[in-house]
């Protein structure tokens, strides 16, 4: 397997300068990779502060880590210049959480779709960028002639990330990190966004790594998941591994909770709540970070770190209860659960029903 992009041993941490009070471990010592020879649909799922986003903006280089190494094609991102650099702008492109901010209200929607036609030269005339233009809408399911000519305000929440999506297509890049790209768009809305990018994966052999605090749309469009929490993976492998039979007690607190939520839960609301349910002791732990929070915590877990240990050929856990089972290397991560995705996948009607 090669991979395209790669985090190795990355950790960011905000607030180090001389003036700063707190200092957030955002990311802490992750390796993760996405191949490049085998486009894979991957959640990265964890609640507010699991440090998700972060791991998004390490990797579309827009944050730099405090140690470790982001690579794309082997190459340190922070370094890229030149026609590497541009080549990397092509290939991987984001799909952000808010289709509103993006937009400038006074330019059409166009505006956005011709610029980047320009800034990648994607063409020889307004003629051929026109038409790529609408190429790339009706592979997102919508028509130039509804879209094209109109202002922000004059387009549903649904459409202008459709728009997003669109525009993320146009320089054919090899893989899309969408970060929460449903979560403020209409309920009604988010099975055809997603349905859109589950498309780009299985049509065109685009990677999707699909940012999320919502573990329901993971299941509907994921192959794999990873969840973080406090800025490490906890738990990874195939998502009907991890959904329907968790094994780090952090995942199975989440799951267990999804019924009394319905199908779609607000971590950020929660957190608060849950904290306060499942702490059964207060001390800083120098080892799990979820001790704090674990019903069957052990004494070693609060002085040891555990590492990440195979808890099935498909899934891994970073908790003591599965020590007995074989050290799982980070570094195999992505090479471990680099898979295309299959076909039937889960519908979103049937994905409002966790298993
Ligand atoms: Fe709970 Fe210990 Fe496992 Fe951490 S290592 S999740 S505290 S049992």
């Amino acid at each position: 397997m090669t991979a395209i992009l790669e985090l190795r041993n990355v950790s960011k941490v905000f607030g180090e300068g001389l003036f700063s009070r707190s200092r957030t471990v955002a990311v802490d010592d992750v390796t993760f990779s996405i191949a490049s020879d085998v486009p894979a649909m991957t959640a990265v799922a964890g609640e507010s502060g699991s440090g998700k986003t972060t791991l998004s903006r390490l990797l579309l280089g827009v944050t730099n880590p405090s140690s470790g190494q982001v690579l794309y094609k082997g190459d340190d991102l922070a370094k890229l210049r030149g026609e590497r650099r541009k080549q990397f702008l092509l290939d991987v492109q984001p799909i952000y959480q808010d289709p509103f901010g993006v937009f400038n209200p006074f330019y059409r929607a166009d505006h956005l779709l011709f610029a980047a036609v320009a800034k990648f030269k994607l063409a020889s005339s307004a003629h051929e960028g026109r038409r790529l233009i609408e190429q790339a809408l009706e592979t997102v399911g919508l028509r130039a002639n509804e879209i094209l000519g109109r202002f922000p305000h004059q387009l549903s929440g649904g459409q202008r990330q459709r728009v997003m999506i669109a525009r993320a297509l146009l320089p054919k890049p090899r893989v899309i990190l969408a970060d929460e790209p449903v979560s403020m768009v209409d309920a009604s809305l988010r099975a055809t966004i997603l349905e859109s990018l589950r498309a780009l994966n299985r049509d065109f052999g685009i990677s999707i790594l699909y940012v999320t605090h919502d573990l329901t749309t993971a299941y509907q469009i994921c192959t794999n998941i990873i969840i973080m929490y406090r800025g490490s993976v906890v738990e990874a492998g195939t998502v009907e591994e991890v959904i329907r039979s968790p094994k780090h007690p952090y995942t199975q607190l989440l799951i267990d909770s999804i019924p009394r939520m319905r199908a779609v839960r607000n971590w950020e609301l929660e957190e608060e709540e849950e904290t306060t349910d499942a702490a059964s002791d207060t001390r800083p732990s120098a080892g799990c970070k979820f001790a704090a929070r674990c019903p069957v915590a052990m004494e070693k877990c609060w002085k040891q770190v555990p590492s990440l240990y195979r808890t099935s050929e498909e899934q891994i856990a970073r908790c003591f209860l599965y020590e007995d089972q074989a050290v799982f290397k980070e570094a195999d991560i992505a090479k471990t659960f680099a898979r295309p995705q299959p076909e039937p996948m889960h519908s979103y009607e049937s994905s409002q029903q966790m298993p």
